[in-house]
């Protein structure tokens, strides 16, 4: 008899990042910054004095003390994860129950429905296509629906899109159950709810160290929340998660702080450079492609020539993000990789309009 796989598992796919390999990759939200040489030298030192024979924290004690006076939290109140895709599976694990459903906006990250259906947790939608949460609808659906928990990216990934700090906390005190804001483009963005943590009992607040802090090969995530929170996922995850190398890694980096703001400042203008530049090839060929504002490292753009334009630049070599069918996620690279991208989309758009005007009756 063949062995069955349970339903869950059946006509699952591993994670795919994108098929092609390209010279510019602007598909994954990474910083286009690598390790400074002095950064590097002081991560390499911390590494050879590792005793590889042993097991590592399973608190990352060091390491979360130092992450605790970055983010200016309690050290109690903060727990690092193998990314925070980790942390996502931790709590939805934790948090989610048989009888009620947990709710995910449409769209947002995929990972959270991702886990979700690995729990075999039931999943409720909010109705994100115009692109942002109106709070006061987000709490009625709250109402009516009594999930186990709330679960969305602030800054949003894939929109780009930002709900203000104030609507967050009225959000948090409006629901009564588990509010879980993960906020990996926040250091994009100046809305973090962290310093209102304390006088909140239901909110976990994710962030990252793969987008703006350029160390997404470490696989390194903190959750912060008020302490009750944090023990329950100290708990629940596996003992050692982030193990000893990322822990010696992400000490060292984030005492840098120097460094690491400078970087996000230059992605910032990176990306203010692109949205405008975006736009004015835009205004050239006027309803082809449309741009969102965005908080982020990235920018969405909405075409209905979207596949064909992947393509073009598949075969220019930039790889960029084909999602939802029209609309293409582009982060923000360095200079000479931002040009990459608005050369192969004017030329695109320049030879489009051309062939549809000579393709005109007389
Ligand atoms: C990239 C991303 C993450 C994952 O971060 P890791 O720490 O690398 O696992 C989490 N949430 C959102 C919204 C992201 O875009």
């Amino acid at each position: 008899m063949p062995f069955d796989l349970p339903v869950k598992l059946r006509g699952l796919t591993p994670y795919d990042p994108g098929a092609i390999v390209c010279d510019t990759k602007l598909d994954a939200n990474e910083s286009c910054f690598n390790l400074p040489a002095d950064i590097l030298a002081k991560i390499i030192d911390r590494i050879s004095a590792i005793d590889f024979n042993r097991y590592p924290d399973p608190n990352a004690t060091a390491l979360c003390s130092t992450a605790a006076s970055y983010y200016g939290v309690e050290p109690d109140c903060i727990i690092a994860g193998n990314g925070s895709d980790e942390l996502i599976s931790i709590i939805i694990a934790g948090f989610s129950s048989n009888n009620a459903p947990i709710l995910i906006c449409d769209p947002d990250f995929s990972m959270y429905r991702f886990y979700a259906h690995m729990c075999e947790t039931e999943v409720a939608s909010f109705d994100k296509s115009e692109m942002r949460i109106d709070i006061d609808t987000l709490i009625e659906d709250y109402k009516r629906i009594k999930p186990s928990l709330i679960i969305f990216s602030n800054p949003c990934n894939p929109t780009g899109t930002g709900i203000l700090r104030d609507d967050v906390i009225r959000l948090a005190k409006s629901v009564d159950c588990l509010l879980v804001v993960d906020e990996a483009y926040m250091d994009f963005w100046d809305q973090s709810i962290i310093t209102d943590l304390p006088f909140l009992d239901n909110v976990i607040v994710l962030r990252t160290c793969s987008k703006a802090m350029g160390l997404a090969a470490v696989r390194l995530g903190f959750a912060l929340g008020k302490r009750h929170l944090i023990d329950a996922l100290r708990a629940s995850k596996s003992p050692f998660n982030v193990n000893t190398l990322t822990q010696a890694t992400g000490e060292v980096y984030l005492s840098e702080k120097a460094w690491i703001s400078s970087c996000v400042e230059s992605i910032k203008s990176s990306r203010d450079s692109l949205v405008n530049q975006v736009e004015q090839i835009s205004a050239k060929y006027p309803n082809t492609i449309q741009t969102f504002s965005t908080k982020t490292n990235f920018i969405l753009l909405k075409s209905s020539l979207c596949n064909r334009l992947h393509n073009a630049f598949v075969r220019g070599g930039v790889s960029v993000r084909l999602l939802m069918g029209d609309y293409l996620r582009v982060t923000a690279g360095n200079p000479e990789e931002n040009s990459c991208f608005l050369n192969i989309l004017d030329r695109f758009l320049d030879n489009e309009v051309n062939l549809t005007c000579r393709e005109l009756p007389k």
